[in-house]
C-alpha cells in the first residue's frame, strides 16, 4: 500500500511517497517552473537524488512524471505497480466555509473548489489541475483533499468577521479565513503529544516564505493572523502582512493602479521590500550580521510583528501551555526566536539559551518557565497523508 501526497502550487509540483506507516517518506521530489521554459525535476528516493532539465510542461505532464519517476527512476524505485496507490492526498489552498475537514475528492468537491477561485486565483485552479490530473492518471486510487484553510472553520465569529459592511460578507465572502492550518493542525497535534495535554492552549508560530500565527485554544484555532487571504498579519518573504488599508486608496488616488498596488503588497513587499536586498531571511540575517542597515531594519520589524501577534494570543488561549515555533525561520533561527521572546520573564516565558541553540525538536525554555517554547519541524505532507490513508481505507471497507 502506497500513499501518495501532491502539492500543486502556483509554478510546482511537490511530492511524496509514502508506504503503510505514514513515517518516513519513500520518495520526494519536485517540478519547478511548470508553464515556464527551464523547469527543473529534483527527485530523491532514500540517499539518491537526481536533478532533470526539461521543456515546458503543463500540471497533467508534471503529475504523469511524478509516477514515472516513482515507478522508474534511480536504483530502488519504491513503486512496482501503480495499483499500489491506494490514495493521493492533495493540498488544497482555499476551503472557504465549505470545509472543515479533509475529504474524499468526487465531482461536487471538485466543483466547490472551483468556485473558491476568486479567492485563491493563483493556487485553487493549481490544486484542481492536480487533482484532474492523479484522477486521470491513478483512477484507482482514492483522492483526498485537505484545506488549508479547514483548521480554522473552528474560529469563533467575533474572530473571523471583519467590520466592514455586512453585505461584502454576505454577497463577496468578506471574512477571515486563515491558511497554513495543516502545519498548524500539525504542530497542535504534535504538542499535543509532546506536552503530554490532549487539548493544549498554545500560540503556534509558522515562519517561512509565508508567515502566520494562530491562537489555539484548548486543541481548537480560535483566532489567526492570515486573512481573507494569505496576504494578511505577519511579515513575510515578499507579502507586506498587516498595513493600513487607507494606503489602498491613498496609493490609487496617488496615481498607482490596483494591479500596481498588489504587486507591491504581495511580490515586492515584506522582507524584500524593507531590505530592498532579498525575501530569503538567511541572506538578511547574514546581511544584519554584516552591519547593513536595510537588513538590520527587515529583521527588527519581522521580529516586532510577531512579538505584536504573540501579546495579543497569550490573551486568547486562556493559561498557555506553550508557544511553538515552526517553518524554514521557526526552526532554524535561534536569534528570531531569541529577539521574539527576549524580556518576557514577567509573561510567564523564559528561553533557555543553549536549548535555544540546538538542532531539532525540543523544548527551549527553561523547566522553571511557566508558559513552555518548544520548536517543531513542520510536516504538512505526513498529516496530508495520514488523513488519506485514513479515508481511503475507510472507503474501502
Ligand atoms: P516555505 O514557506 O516556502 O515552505 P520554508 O518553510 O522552507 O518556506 O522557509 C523558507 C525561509 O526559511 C527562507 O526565508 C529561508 O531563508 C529561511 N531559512 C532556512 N534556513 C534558515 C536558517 N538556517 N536560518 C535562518 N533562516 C533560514
Amino acid at each position: 500500500m502506497r500513499i501518495l501526497v501532491i502539492n500543486c502550487g502556483s509554478s510546482s509540483i511537490k511530492y511524496k511517497l509514502y508506504g503503510a506507516e505514514v513515517c518516513d517518506s519513500l520518495a520526494e521530489g519536485i517540478i519547478e517552473g511548470i508553464g515556464a521554459p527551464g523547469v527543473r525535476h529534483r527527485h530523491r528516493v532514500g540517499d539518491w537524488e537526481t536533478t532533470v532539465k526539461a521543456s515546458v510542461i503543463d500540471y497533467r505532464s508534471g503529475v504523469s512524471r511524478t509516477v514515472e519517476a516513482l515507478s522508474e527512476w534511480g536504483p530502488a524505485p519504491p513503486l512496482s505497480d501503480l495499483r499500489e496507490i491506494v490514495g493521493v492526498g492533495h493540498r488544497v489552498v482555499h476551503g472557504g466555509e465549505r470545509f472543515s475537514a479533509s475529504v474524499i475528492i468526487d465531482p461536487e468537491v471538485v466543483e466547490t473548489i472551483e468556485s473558491l477561485d476568486s479567492l485563491a486565483p493563483l493556487h485553487n485552479p493549481a490544486n484542481r489541475a492536480g487533482i484532474e490530473a492523479a484522477g486521470e492518471l491513478l483512477p484507482e486510487a482514492v483522492g483526498v483533499a485537505a484545506f488549508d484553510t479547514a483548521f480554522f472553520s473552528t474560529l469563533p465569529e467575533r474572530a473571523y468577521r471583519y467590520a466592514v459592511p455586512a453585505e461584502w460578507w454576505r454577497h463577496h465572502g468578506v471574512r477571515r479565513y486563515g491558511f497554513h492550518g495543516i502545519s498548524h493542525r500539525y504542530l497542535v497535534e504534535r504538542a499535543s503529544k509532546v506536552l503530554g495535554e490532549p487539548r493544549p492552549n498554545l500560540v503556534t508560530f509558522h515562519l517561512g516564505a509565508g508567515a502566520s500565527a494562530c491562537a489555539v485554544r484548548e486543541g481548537s484555532a480560535v483566532d489567526t493572523s492570515m486573512g481573507m487571504t494569505p496576504l494578511e498579519g505577519l511579515v513575510m518573504g515578499t507579502r507586506s502582512g498587516d498595513i493600513d488599508p487607507a494606503v489602498v486608496f491613498h496609493l490609487m488616488e496617488a496615481g498607482l493602479s490596483a494591479s500596481e498596488i498588489r504587486r507591491g503588497l504581495e511580490r515586492k513587499g515584506g522582507l524584500l521590500g524593507l531590505s530592498g536586498i532579498s525575501s530569503d531571511f538567511r541572506r538578511l540575517a547574514e546581511a544584519d550580521q554584516a552591519g547593513e542597515p536595510s537588513a538590520s531594519l527587515a529583521v527588527e520589524v519581522f521580529c516586532h510583528r510577531i512579538r505584536r501577534y504573540l501579546g495579543a494570543f497569550l490573551v486568547q488561549t486562556g493559561p498557555c501551555d506553550a508557544v511553538v515555533f515552526s517553518g524554514g525561520i521557526g526552526e532554524n533561527s535561534p536569534e528570531v526566536r531569541r529577539r521574539v521572546l527576549d524580556g518576557l520573564g514577567s509573561l510567564g516565558l523564559a528561553l533557555d539559551a543553549s536549548l535555544n541553540e540546538a538542532e531539532g525538536e525540543r523544548q527551549i525554555s527553561t523547566d522553571e518557565s511557566p508558559i513552555a517554547a518548544w520548536v517543531i519541524p513542520t510536516d504538512e505532507e505526513a498529516l496530508i497523508a495520514r488523513d488519506t490513508a485514513q479515508l481511503a481505507l475507510a472507503d474501502q471497507r
